[in-house]
């Protein structure tokens, strides 16, 4: 729910690309004309090796380029409704599930070229960890990893299955309505298993492709519901995270807050905002100072004390490092806010004798 960082997908970039061979790609899908000769719109946009090249590194900005090209296009795979029995997803027999059924076999043929099931996965996958984004783009709230099992061995003789923790990544354009854009770099975002469970195969109606960071001002916030900070400070009462979504949406599209219940997750993590403000008191201007002085060497980039007192990046850019940044760093800006208030009051109301 903020900017993700595209400089460090452009890093990796031309490594990824390596692995496919756009020369038997290329012959592969165009092959499929005479089979598929009602599908020739959707194969001409693959009009070359290279323009496949380009749809398979396409950035940023020239990915929603390549998506707009699918959307003209003649051939959509939204299964469309049986002529004959309402609410039926397929009677075998009408015009549109025979289409229906078409296109399905079509989708599957292009999904088996481009393979991103086995290829596609390896290949992002390799290359990821220099990224170093490494949290749910959706929740922030989660690592994008999931622990998934080791292809068996061949002698099949070990005791127990072997597991390891693999990045998992969601098709941002979905790849049952894009299946041309599968194996596209940037389409293939980190999410976590719970996110990926909620998103399927739909949109999101958030551009997560905008990387310029003024499209996010203000769009989502994390804050404390102010009432019950001070019932905290005063009475040690408890707190409680409020989650303001104030995207504008496509029709029809639920709220992220709401689809996805962005608020009921933030509210489980209340003891990360206690520690926070527990920091911010205690940690002095002087004991600040002593800790930069100390270690001035490490951090290069910023100021310890906001590293150190935060607990995560304190950069927007950093926000996909770490699970809960975003949620972090807000909250940070409103004690900041609510704090600076406090002091000048205090400073305003006369003394009392
Ligand atoms: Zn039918
Ligand atoms: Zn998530």
């Amino acid at each position: 729910m903020g900017p993700i960082d595209f400089s460090k997908f452009k890093a990796i970039k031309n490594e990824y690309a390596k692995a496919f061979d756009y020369a038997e790609l290329f012959g592969r899908i165009t092959g499929l004309e005479k089979k598929y000769p009602d599908f020739n719109s959707f194969i001409a946009i693959f009009s070359s090796q290279t323009v496949l090249k380009n749809i398979v590194m396409a950035d940023e900005k020239k990915l929603p380029v390549f998506k707009k090209q699918f959307d003209n296009c003649t051939v959509q795979f939204d299964n469309g409704r049986c002529d004959f029995v309402k609410d039926k997803k397929d009677c075998g027999d009408c015009k549109t599930c025979r289409e229906n059924k078409r296109k399905k076999a079509f989708h599957n043929e292009i999904m088996a070229i481009l393979n991103y099931k086995t290829k596609g996965k390896n290949a992002i996958r390799k290359v990821y960890p220099k990224i170093g984004i490494k949290t749910c783009y959706i929740c922030n709230a989660q690592y994008a990893l999931s622990v998934q099992p080791e292809k068996k061995n061949k002698k099949g003789n070990s005791v127990q299955k072997r597991y390891s923790a693999k990045f998992q990544f969601d098709h941002y354009f979905p790849k049952e309505k894009y299946p041309g854009l599968s194996i596209s770099l940037y389409n293939l975002l980190p999410i976590c298993s719970g996110c990926n469970l909620i998103k399927r195969n739909q949109e999101i109606g958030i551009d997560f492709l905008a990387s310029d960071t003024d499209k996010w001002t203000n769009k989502f916030t994390f804050k404390i519901v102010e009432r019950t900070l001070s019932s905290f400070l005063l009475h040690q009462k408890p707190l409680e995270i409020d989650f303001i979504d104030n995207h504008t949406y496509p029709d029809g599209m639920t709220k992220l807050a709401d689809r996805y219940d962005i608020k009921g997750i933030y509210n489980t993590q209340i003891d990360l905002v206690e520690e926070l403000i527990t920091r911010k008191i205690k940690y002095s201007e002087t004991y600040k100072d002593k800790l930069s002085a100390s270690f001035s060497g490490i951090f290069t980039n910023t100021t310890i004390e906001e590293r150190i007192i935060l607990g995560t990046y304190d950069q927007e850019k950093g926000i996909h490092k770490r699970p809960m940044s975003k949620f972090l760093q807000d909250i940070n800006v409103q004690l900041d806010a609510y704090f600076q208030q406090i002091i000048k009051e205090d400073k305003k109301s006369p003394e009392v004798i």
